[in-house]
């Protein structure tokens, strides 16, 4: 039998060790939270593998930019404020050269966001692996596990393109119309600054890292509730919307966005607006939360099912990377 990414830490990692008190959430959501002296601390840890994770002839600045931003996009889904990493990183070998610049991209957005290196572990293994932990404090955390029937499911920004950039980039085609796409794939924006406006407004969110249909499944999951995402009000940006048919496809199951996908009571359109205009990010109404168990469906502009051609990307299931 093969066990699914999801069903194995179900089975070997979930409740394991002491229960202790002080852990508001474990497993199960983008970060857990524990209180520390009065201060909620949001924990996540996120490994990109060469060749898993990124091409292995990605630019070292481009990695380190990721390495970081797919860990703070946890932080973000949890409207978590930035502080605190660890490192531990797996090399093939010393090139001073990659490691001179994979360290100017982690820097650069780590100053951006306030965080500090503070640790780690260097080990020397036959494929490039790199482990960040990452932690910082939380007031009035965002979970996956409150949505309601009647909210509204939003997206920010534009959903698809990193997937879009991962088939040009391994096409070879390097073109100015698809520029903005392997940019994405390469550098992704964590959603900082929104998770933390949406504190107190969205009822729950998640970071789009599988595929916006995979991780709307895992937010049902946990708030006890089904979705529809209706098909043609998923935003497409210029440049995906170019690749033609396989845009929504894209967009629907593609992996490695870091997009925030969250939901908010319906009558809150109007401020989760304004706070998303004042984080500078786009975000769209694309769906509804209904009763029901953990399914999400794809609708066409008449309301009649579609079906999406791909669905999120997991480890162990043999259906990717
Ligand atoms: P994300 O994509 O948000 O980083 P994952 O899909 O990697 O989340 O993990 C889903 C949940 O399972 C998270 O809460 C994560 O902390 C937990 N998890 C993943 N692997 C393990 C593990 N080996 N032991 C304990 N918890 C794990
Ligand atoms: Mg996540």
């Amino acid at each position: 039998m093969s066990l699914s990414e999801f069903a194995l830490i179900e089975r070997f990692f979930t409740g394991l060790g002491a229960e202790r008190g002080d852990v508001t959430l474990g497993c199960g959501d983008d970060a857990a939270l524990v209180e520390v002296g009065g201060t909620t601390l949001a924990l996540a840890v996120d490994t990109m593998i060469e060749d898993v994770h990124f091409p292995a002839d990605a630019p070292p600045a481009s990695i380190g930019h990721k390495l970081l931003a797919v860990n703070l996009s946890d932080l973000a889904a949890m409207g978590a404020e930035p502080a605190w990493a660890l490192l531990a990183l797996t090399l093939p070998a010393v090139d001073e050269n990659w490691l001179t610049a994979m360290r100017g991209g982690l820097d650069a957005l780590a100053r951006t966001h306030g965080l500090a290196l503070i640790g780690g572990d260097t080990t020397r293994g036959e494929r490039l692996t790199a482990s960040l932990f990452v932690g910082g404090p939380v007031d009035n955390p965002l979970r996956r596990d409150g949505a309601r029937p009647g909210d509204v499911l939003w997206v920010s920004g534009w959903p698809g393109e990193a997937a879009a950039g991962l088939a040009c980039w391994q096409a070879g085609e390097r073109g100015d119309d698809v520029a903005p796409l392997i940019e994405r794939l390469h550098r992704p924006t964590p959603r900082i600054a929104l998770g933390r406006a949406l504190r107190g407004l969205a009822t729950a969110a998640v970071d789009v890292s599988d595929g916006l249909l995979a991780d709307a499944a895992h937010l049902c999951e946990r708030s006890g509730v089904a979705a529809t995402v209706r098909g043609a009000d998923v935003p497409l940006s210029p440049a995906l919307a170019a690749r033609g048919g396989a845009a929504l496809d894209y967009a629907l199951s593609g992996g490695d966005d870091y997009e925030l996908l969250f939901t908010a009571p319906a009558d809150a359109g109007e401020a989760v607006r304004r706070r998303a205009v004042d984080a500078g990010v786009a975000v769209t109404p694309i769906g509804a939360i209904t009763a029901g168990a953990a399914a999400v469906t794809v609708v066409g502009a008449d309301g009649a099912p579609l079906v999406a051609g791909r669905t999120g990307y997991r480890h162990f299931d043999g259906n990717g990377k």
